[in-house]
């Protein structure tokens, strides 16, 4: 019996690493927009070599979302952007700091104003992670042609509660932007600096809000997927009726976290 049992591990084992092996060769990306309720978090898997987070939810179901969409043996982010300070995008983030190992930390200097923000900051400095408060504008290189930037505009236009981080995430045909809570004063700033925004796959604005993700944001970014992040039943009344109808409309289609669960993008970008 003992015997058996040692067979099948070897088994076991020799699948793992010719599984691991096989995805290590396939140069693949995987984004994830984790069902974290009614809050945010994007995981993006680059190859199961570069993982990026950005924005952690509202609570630890961020950790069993990390569980089910991460090799077991991955315990390190490579980046962890935060798009702004609201409860509903950071709150997890505190214990991901206790269990992970985060290399690099980015947010936009001037939105942080939180008690969970000094909480993250201080964990992030007990480990070591690099801290990178963005000004304006940065980009970072994950590999050949492959990179993500992002922009904080807090200086150009009036500033209120929701004003987040721009992430825009391009790797050889594929294209991911991500705009947090922004609102209509902030798009029309992105429109009128005629900031690179064109992408393939959109998360919508403040959980698909109607106050957010106007007409003329939508046609420029020109989405083909246009993903809500939201709770089912939430006292906003998040996603807007209005803003489906317009999704409709530009022929954008349309996945909802509240219906589907976490959504999963997978794609060979070699
Ligand atoms: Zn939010």
């Amino acid at each position: 019996m003992k015997n058996k049992i040692a067979i099948f591990c070897l088994f076991l084992g020799a699948m793992l690493l010719f599984l691991t092996n096989v995805f290590a060769q396939q140069n693949f990306l995987r984004l994830s927009i984790l069902d974290v309720g009614q809050g945010d978090a994007c995981l993006v898997n680059l190859n199961n070599e570069k993982i990026i987070l950005l924005d952690g939810g509202p609570s630890n179901i961020l950790l069993r979302r990390l569980g089910e969409s991460l090799p077991f043996y991955k315990r390190r982010i490579d980046f962890v952007i935060i798009s702004h300070f609201h409860e509903d995008h950071i709150i997890g983030l505190v214990e991901l700091f206790r269990r992970y190992q985060v290399g690099t930390l980015i947010y936009g200097a001037g939105l942080e104003e939180s008690h969970p923000a000094e909480i993250i900051f201080a964990e992030a400095a007990r480990q070591g992670t690099k801290i990178l408060a963005i000004k304006n504008e940065s980009s970072f290189i994950l590999g050949d042609n492959c990179y993500f930037k992002v922009w904080n505009l807090v200086s150009k236009y009036r500033v209120n509660d929701n004003n987040s981080l721009v992430t825009k995430l391009k790797c050889s045909h594929f294209s991911f932007l991500a705009a947090g809570d922004n609102e209509l004063a902030a798009e029309k700033t992105i429109l009128d600096l005629k900031l690179d925004i064109e992408s393939g796959i959109f998360k919508a604005s403040h959980h698909g809000a109607d106050n957010a993700n106007s007409l003329k944001f939508l046609e420029k970014i020109n989405p083909q997927l246009m993903i809500i992040s939201v709770g089912s039943d939430n006292k906003f009344g998040h996603p807007s009726e209005a803003l489906i109808r317009r999704a409709y409309d530009l022929d954008i289609k349309v996945k909802r976290t509240d219906l589907l669960g976490t959504i999963n993008i997978f794609t060979n970008i070699r």
